[in-house]
């Protein structure tokens, strides 16, 4: 029997803006029904009833033979499905799955999307984004080079501090997310971040500067960007600083002589 008319229009909708979000989180394809099928878990609730399980490769492009980003790609389709947090699940734009390199040696860790990062489905991307940016680009890396994720992939309403049932709900795509990148170094963004991770922590100026391990990966825990922004705690920057020449330097990569100036 065919289907109606505005279902097929809402099917369509549902599947654009999930293959938008996909590519928003660096997913240039997506696999076949019967593999997604096999091992995403299913959550009708956000999906039409009349939605299929299979998700056509974006672009049409040959099917990737990279393991690790179509795992990636499996797991991305997952999280964008999710209500696990039906709150979160009912404001947001579009899940924030992850930005960078999947290959990285380096993965970011920072809270929740915010307003930008959810109308664009990609984190990092407003003004604390721009400051990440610089100060990637005064280690001499760009985000290419690195993996960007958060706690949260669902902007909390009104850029409020996650709250712990959020997190817990959220932490096996995170967990999931590191298993597959396997950095060989993390860094925690802020509190948040470092909390899901190493678990209750002192306060933020007493975890930095050195090093925590996170099922034998080291782990740097420093400020989040937004908290360096002029009007909150610009002074923090030279902090920030420090604790990313200390992780360039155990990754054995120099620093550009001009890294400091461009970091401000
Ligand atoms: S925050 Fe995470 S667990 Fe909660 S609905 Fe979004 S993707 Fe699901």
């Amino acid at each position: 029997m065919s289907e109606p008319v505005s279902s097929m229009v809402d099917l369509r909708r549902h599947l654009e803006a999930h293959l938008r979000s996909l590519r928003s989180a660096g997913i240039e394809w997506a696999p076949r029904g019967d593999k997604l099928a096999a091992k995403a878990r299913p959550v009708p609730a956000v999906q039409p009833a009349t939605a299929p399980t299979h998700v056509a490769s974006i672009d049409a492009e040959p099917e990737e033979t990279d393991s690790r980003r179509q795992e990636l790609g499996v797991l991305a389709a997952e999280v964008a499905k999710c209500v696990r947090c039906p709150s979160l699940a009912s404001t947001r734009t579009q899940t924030v799955f992850a930005d960078g390199n999947p290959h990285a040696e380096l993965l970011f860790i920072g809270e929740a999307p915010g307003a930008d990062e959810d109308a664009q489905g990609k984190p990092f991307v407003g003004e604390a984004g721009q400051l990440l940016n610089r100060i990637l680009a005064a280690c001499g890396l760009t985000r290419e080079d690195v993996y960007i994720c958060n706690v949260l992939k669902c902007r909390p309403p009104g850029n409020r501090t996650p709250l712990p049932d959020e997190a817990d709900n959220c932490k096996g795509y995170l967990e999931r997310q590191i298993e597959l990148v396997k950095p060989k170094f993390i860094v925690c963004l802020g509190s948040s971040a470092a909390t899901q991770l190493l678990g209750p922590i002192k306060p933020l100026g007493q975890m930095r500067g050195r090093f925590h391990d996170y099922k034998g990966i080291p782990v740097m825990v420093t400020y989040h960007p937004a908290y360096l922004l002029p009007h909150r705690s610009p002074d923090k920057k030279r902090d920030v600083w420090e604790d990313m020449k200390s992780l360039m330097a155990k990754l054995g990569r120099p620093i550009p002589e001009k890294g400091a100036a461009s970091a401000e």
